[in-house]
């Protein structure tokens, strides 16, 4: 490596370093922190984002990686050194343009308005959250002038999570897939036989579900060498290095779905970070493709496997045995056929999978409007419920099981629910091509064998980090564009067979 490439990597690798503290101290957050300690931890958190944001965009990173790209001999390969100049340029030049007040005022206006939503959401109260949201969004309109021009306003956001990608493409492909996924959900509910889930929601050990959560995480290929697993209010994945990738899951001691399924998604996220080359750790390519291609492996953890008839064949008996007064004589069709039961619900995270979807494009159309300003933050939740009318036949009862039930919005994450949906459509576009690399794939799994599945992921996806754009990946992988199409084979395959349509 040249002289400059060798001083551009010392540098984000500093960067990085203060980023994975910050992270830890989230995690600390979210885990064991009592609560006395959020005020100091707030400001903690701030300055290490901070100096991480400074050393990113100061005038001697600007200059190191000019120097660097010098030493490129071709930029437009697929070496390390090529892909890290190119992710960082982005990087800098993206964080460049947004000035250093901007960052510290949405810190303060999010970490505020966080808590506020918290209030208004447990007692329902939309009124109290609008104008918490309204500094949000304000804020976040400012940020997308500092990108302009741009073709959609909404870019520079989705940008921020899925780069490269652009509204109008997210768009089309969601206006492939809604008349097909409502038609599916429409179908199921006039037509379906009725599928009984009720020995789902009895009581369960507690124990005995971290225990085999853990279990189930670890036959899947989650390393406990390089992480761990806790209890926190909301399930989610962090790393501080490739060495360290941990995940935290929650338990519903009435309800044996809740904590399973959530274990098996956070593994998929930290399968994906423990899979990253070692060549790339602390530098920016040590991370996802994005945040879609991120969801894409743990959504197929989730589901493509752990919603599958030939997954539980393997462990449905371990189960049993796990759960002998609850389970022992409920077969493993009758199961099968519960983990995968369809009915359109107000709470995204609690969605099936035929549903999922609709959840997501709602929100794109509201964030959408928000940012363009057609749609003011006082008439939101009415927009809200119409459009739940329209996608779900449903009307929430509350805001709280409405508008108000996302953390996003107080974070003031606009621009990252499309990726929950994208996820799903990559995860069943890679496993179309997994599956005809892997002839027996169904059969291996059916015999507890997910190595291979797990290799095919690390050979093709895992190793290469953040080293290729999610669109690029996609591309690479599976030698098409993404489209919805084998996501809806797979939708309309498996559900046209469990209610019989
Ligand atoms: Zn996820």
């Amino acid at each position: 490596m040249g002289k400059n490439l060798e001083r551009l990597r010392q540098r984000l690798a500093q960067i990085y370093d203060i980023n994975a503290a910050a992270n830890l101290l989230e995690w600390d957050q979210q885990t064991y922190m009592p609560p006395g300690g959020a005020d100091e931890r707030a400001y903690q958190l701030a300055t290490l984002r901070r100096l991480a944001h400074e050393l990113l965009v100061s005038d001697e990173t600007g200059e190191a990686l000019e120097a660097a790209r010098q030493e490129v001999a071709d930029p437009d390969s697929d070496s390390d050194e090529a892909r890290l100049v190119w992710r960082t340029g982005h990087e800098y030049e993206k964080s460049r343009k947004v000035p250093g007040e901007w960052v510290s005022e949405f810190n303060r206006t999010t970490s505020l308005a966080h808590a506020t939503w918290q209030e208004a959401r447990a007692e329902a109260d939309f009124g109290r959250f609008a104008p918490a949201l309204r500094n949000v969004v304000e804020l976040r309109r400012q940020y997308v002038s500092f990108f302009a021009p741009y073709d959609h306003p909404y870019d520079p956001l989705l940008d921020d999570f899925e780069l490269g990608m652009k509204t109008a493409q997210v768009q089309a492909v969601f206006d492939a897939l809604r008349p097909r996924q409502v038609a599916l959900v429409k179908a199921i509910a006039e037509h379906g036989s009725a599928v009984q889930d009720d020995f789902l929601h009895q009581p369960f050990d507690e124990g005995k579900q971290w225990q085999f959560g853990l279990e189930i995480a670890q036959r899947l290929g989650y390393d406990l060498q390089r992480g761990r697993q806790d209890r926190s209010a909301h399930p989610f994945t962090t790393s501080f290095g490739l060495g360290d990738v941990r995940i935290t899951t929650r338990l519903d001691p009435n309800d044996l779905t809740v904590g399973l399924f959530a274990t098996l998604h956070e593994a998929g996220h930290a399968m994906y970070e423990q899979g990253i080359s070692p060549s790339l750790a602390r530098s920016p390519l040590a991370d996802g493709a994005s945040l879609g291609v991120h969801e894409s492996q743990s959504r197929l953890w989730e589901n493509l496997v752990g919603r599958s008839r030939p997954f539980w064949q393997a462990f449905y008996p371990r189960l049993q045995e796990y759960f002998p007064e609850q389970l022992g004589e409920v077969d493993l069709e009758r199961f099968y056929r519960a983990i995968n039961k369809v009915q359109p619900s107000f709470i995204r995270v609690e969605a099936d999978e035929a549903t999922y979807n609709l959840h997501i494009m709602l929100r794109f159309e509201l964030e959408q409007a928000l940012v363009a300003g057609d749609l003011a933050v006082a008439d939101l939740p009415l927009a809200w419920n119409e459009k739940m009318q329209d996608y779900l036949g449903l009307t929430p009862p509350d805001d709280a099981k409405g508008v108000l039930q996302d953390v996003h919005w107080s974070a003031g994450l606009l621009g990252y629910f499309p990726t929950y949906a994208l996820g799903n459509l990559v995860a069943a576009q890679l496993w179309a091509r997994m599956a005809g690399d892997i002839p027996d794939l169904e059969a291996q799994i059916a015999a507890g064998e997910l190595s291979p599945l797990l290799g095919w992921m690390r050979e093709h996806v895992h190793r290469h980090g953040a080293k290729f754009a999610p669109a690029e990946l996609v591309r690479r992988v599976t030698g098409n564009d993404l489209t919805p199409e084998p996501y809806l084979d797979y939708l309309q395959s498996k559900f046209g067979a469990i209610y019989g349509l």
